[in-house]
């Protein structure tokens, strides 16, 4: 028999439940990757995403010829094209792992309804994206946590599926193989954009359980020590498996690996809100009556980190160069767009998607919506200062002067505030008088809310 695994969001031959499956019930496997078109159609298809993309595929693809088989690239409708795949091949079933998002529903939906009518069955794993799956555990009075500590309660008492073990051996059927993509036909990416696949996340995570993980509790909010594991875009691709990273953080077992662990709670828990609320992808969870600014001038500028707040600049600077940004910069940049500016979170969340590496949307619009208070924040109002938090998580201003080469080398006193330079110093500075005074910004902003 023949079955055809379709790789979505698990570009991975380890802790696979997907293709173990596969091998485990039928004789050959076609390990298959769609580029399709609902993807690129719906603006998911990024520079910075399309390269990472593209190594993990070629490493995918590298694994499964040391198995044996190889991986199956076409592009077009992805219904279509796995029912072509399907009758070249004579498969019998699909397997597929479970998504949370709208349009990932609605491809499981035409993908079962138009193999049906071939004869094919479509087999959907749970916990492969997530380590729970997105309704695994509900409070009693409804179907989705609203709220992250008692789901991560629940969450920490559910226990994680074990571990799938990498298959062996897999026979793949005679099928055309189609065209890997190269990351360096990719246009637009960034400069500093770090290396995709399933080898090289393995590697990181290597060095991250016997280094890094340790010291995380005490050094994640600091940003110039960059200090959190930088494992997100391999999350995001499924190249590592959050399943795998939770039994290994749990066997490290440091109090930095348990606050870790709470991070990929985290992440489970937006992905469960977003399969509750698919809405929530776009529309305010909890709507506060908002009538958003959006000055174009100063969304330019924070575009551009050019707002006159250093620690913002850097970290809009670190989103161009790297495609990524430290967790503590995307709630603060976030924080004054939606708040001190009082623009509308969607032009943020859409400005992070076209650059993020690990931009997902589950994580992405339900960050930016808990940041903006239209989402699960309990404390919807607070307002982030940037020259606070500047002086609290990068006070020597070793983060800044990274990113902001203008004010690298300026006092600590100074660094996060170069308006108190003395005139004939600032302006020898090329950086900008700061956009909006920041009393002014969350004044306006609690006004609008009513607070
Ligand atoms: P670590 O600190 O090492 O954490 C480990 C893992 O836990 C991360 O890789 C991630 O998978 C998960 N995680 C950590 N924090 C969160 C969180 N707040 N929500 C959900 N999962 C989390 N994360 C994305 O993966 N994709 C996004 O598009 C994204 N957009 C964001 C937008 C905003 C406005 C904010 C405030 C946060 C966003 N995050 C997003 C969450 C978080 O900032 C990143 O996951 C984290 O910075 C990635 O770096 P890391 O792998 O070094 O994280």
């Amino acid at each position: 028999t023949v079955s055809v695994v379709l790789f979505t969001s698990d570009l991975r031959v380890h802790d696979n439940p997907v293709l173990s499956a596969a091998v485990r019930g039928s004789d050959q496997v076609v390990p298959l990757f769609v580029d399709d078109d609902g993807v690129r159609a719906a603006g998911f298809d990024a520079p910075n995403r399309q390269a990472f993309l593209a190594d993990c595929l070629t490493d995918l693809d590298a694994a499964l010829r040391a198995r044996g088989g190889h991986l199956v690239i076409r592009s077009g409708d992805v219904v279509d094209e796995v029912c072509a795949v399907v009758s070249a091949t004579g498969a019998r079933q699909v397997h597929l792992a479970g998504g949370v998002s709208r349009y990932a529903a609605r491809r499981e939906g035409r993908l079962r309804a138009a193999l049906d009518t071939i004869g094919c069955a479509l087999s959907v794993h749970d916990a492969v994206v997530t380590a729970l799956a997105p309704g695994a555990v509900t409070p009693a009075d409804r179907d989705h946590y609203t709220v992250f500590t008692p789901y991560l309660r629940r969450w920490s008492e559910a226990g994680v599926r074990e571990v799938a073990a990498a298959p062996r051996k897999i026979a793949t059927p005679e099928v055309a193989p189609g065209t890997l993509p190269r990351r360096a036909s990719v246009a637009g990416v960034s400069p500093g954009l770090m290396a995709g696949g399933e080898t090289e996340g393995r590697k990181r995570l290597r060095q991250w359980l016997s280094g890094g993980i340790a010291g995380y509790e005490e050094g994640h909010d600091d940003l110039a020590g960059d200090a959190t594991s930088r494992l997100s875009p391999f999350l995001h691709f499924g190249a590592l498996s959050a399943v795998e990273l939770i039994h290994a953080a749990r066997r490290e077992g440091s109090p930095g690996a348990q606050a870790f662990v709470r991070q990929l709670a985290w992440r489970d828990f937006h992905h469960q809100v977003l399969a509750a609320r698919p809405a929530s992808a776009h529309q305010d969870y909890r709507p506060r009556g908002d009538r958003w600014r959006d000055d174009e001038r100063e969304i330019a500028a924070w575009r551009a980190g050019r707002t006159g707040y250093p620690l913002v600049d850097a970290a809009m600077r670190q989103l161009a160069h790297e495609g990524w940004m430290h967790n503590r910069g995307r709630m603060l940049t976030a924080s004054f767009l939606t708040k001190t500016l009082y623009a509308n979170w969607r032009t943020g969340a859409r400005h992070f998607l076209d650059l993020l590496v690990d931009g997902d949307l589950a994580n992405n619009q339900l960050n930016w919506q808990w940041v903006a208070g239209t989402g699960t924040d309990t404390r919807p109002n607070r307002v982030l200062n940037p020259v606070v938090q500047g002086k609290r998580f990068d006070p020597l201003g070793t983060y800044v002067g990274r990113w902001v080469p203008e004010l690298a080398g300026l006092a600590r006193g100074v660094v996060h505030e170069p308006w108190k330079l003395e005139p004939a110093e600032r302006a020898a500075l090329d950086y900008p008088e700061p956009i909006v005074d920041l009393a002014e910004g969350r004044a306006r902003f609690e006004r609008a809310r009513g607070v």
